[in-house]
């Protein structure tokens, strides 16, 4: 393997005769998973290299390609290229092909197969913080990469309805329509809605109930909420769950939610999860027992702090 593929300097014995992982985004220097991946390496006794590729926008295909010949076993990948990865990918699984995007590429009998475990990793992470998902009322806020990633895990689970609210209307009902097969063998009602209109049916009082919403905006990046004060007031209330995507800060979305009494979440607990999906399918599901995603998330929360 070529150590030049990697953004850190690597020592060629550190890769040799291991099996060889890494994640690949631009910009990558903040990426938690080698980590991540080196603690279950270390829990699931596994010898491999985990390492980290920053290709540029136009290089993404020529690096993948060079990984996977050179016996590259496994990548994650990040933003900007989840589509890229997609395309890439020669076999996809179902959830990736719904999704129209990857984070997980794998080699296996002459193919690269893509994944995207981001919703399974979501929906690991809820149901460890005792969130059951069946029967909810769940409000998705966007209809960007994310959203598309963790749309299919949430139907699976049998919620009763789905409202995807994005600032762009058009977005949200091309959603709808992409997962309106699955919901309706679900039994989910799913309808789109614009972040607009759910700040005046706040206004009004018309504003539909959730259980669960979950911010899959990329606002928490500008230090903004999607949600307007009044329309936090109107549906944020002591039983709802809020989950923000973005993680390991407290969100101007979390404290909204907060100061109407609901409980709230960052979501490093799904980075945590989505990493170990990721590595159970590259390195067998028998190490599910031998992983412990929680005691890593506790690690990692405890060495960001
Ligand atoms: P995209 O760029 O694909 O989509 C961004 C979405 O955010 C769009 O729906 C966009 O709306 C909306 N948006 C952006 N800015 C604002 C704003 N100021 N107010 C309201 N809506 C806004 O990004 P991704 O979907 O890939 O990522 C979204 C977030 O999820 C990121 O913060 C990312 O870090 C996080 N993430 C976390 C993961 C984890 O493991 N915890 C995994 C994957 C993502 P519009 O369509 O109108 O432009």
């Amino acid at each position: 393997m070529d150590t030049k593929l990697f953004y850190d300097q690597v020592d060629p014995a550190a890769i040799l005769d291991r099996a060889c992982y890494a994640v690949v985004g631009n910009p990558i220097g903040h990426s938690k998973s080698p980590w991540i991946h080196q603690r279950f390496a270390e829990q699931a006794a596994q010898e491999m290299y985990y390492g980290r590729m920053q290709p540029s926008v136009e290089q993404f295909n020529t690096n993948a390609q060079a990984f996977f010949q050179q016996g590259g076993h496994g990548l994650n990948v990040t933003v900007p290229f989840k589509l890229e990865a997609c395309a890439f990918a020669t076999q996809l699984t179902a959830r990736a092909q719904l999704a129209g995007a990857v984070n997980t590429l794998w080699q296996e009998a002459g193919q690269i197969f893509g994944d995207n475990t981001d919703g399974l990793g979501l929906v690991s992470d809820l149901d460890a913080q005792g969130i059951e998902l069946k029967g909810m009322k769940i409000l998705i806020l966007g209809a960007g990469g994310a959203a598309r990633g963790v749309i299919g895990p949430l139907l699976a689970e049998g919620p009763a309805t789905v409202m995807i609210a994005n600032r762009s209307l058009g977005k949200a009902e091309q959603l709808v329509t992409l997962f309106a097969e699955l919901a309706q063998s679900k039994g989910v009602a799913m309808i789109a809605n614009s972040i607009e209109q759910l700040a005046t049916q706040a206004s009004s009082g018309t504003a539909h109930q959730f259980d669960l919403i979950i911010n899959a905006t990329a606002a928490s990046l500008e230090a903004i909420s999607p949600l307007s004060d009044q329309a936090a007031a109107q549906l944020f209330q002591p039983r709802t769950f809020a989950y923000d995507l973005v993680y390991g800060k407290l969100t101007p979305f979390m404290q909204q939610a907060l100061k109407h009494g609901s409980r709230v979440s960052d979501g490093l607990g799904m980075l945590v999860e989505q990493a170990a999906a990721a590595f159970l399918i590259w390195r067998g599901g028998a190490l599910s027992s031998a992983i412990n995603p929680r005691l890593v998330l506790t690690e990692l929360r405890h060495a960001l702090a």
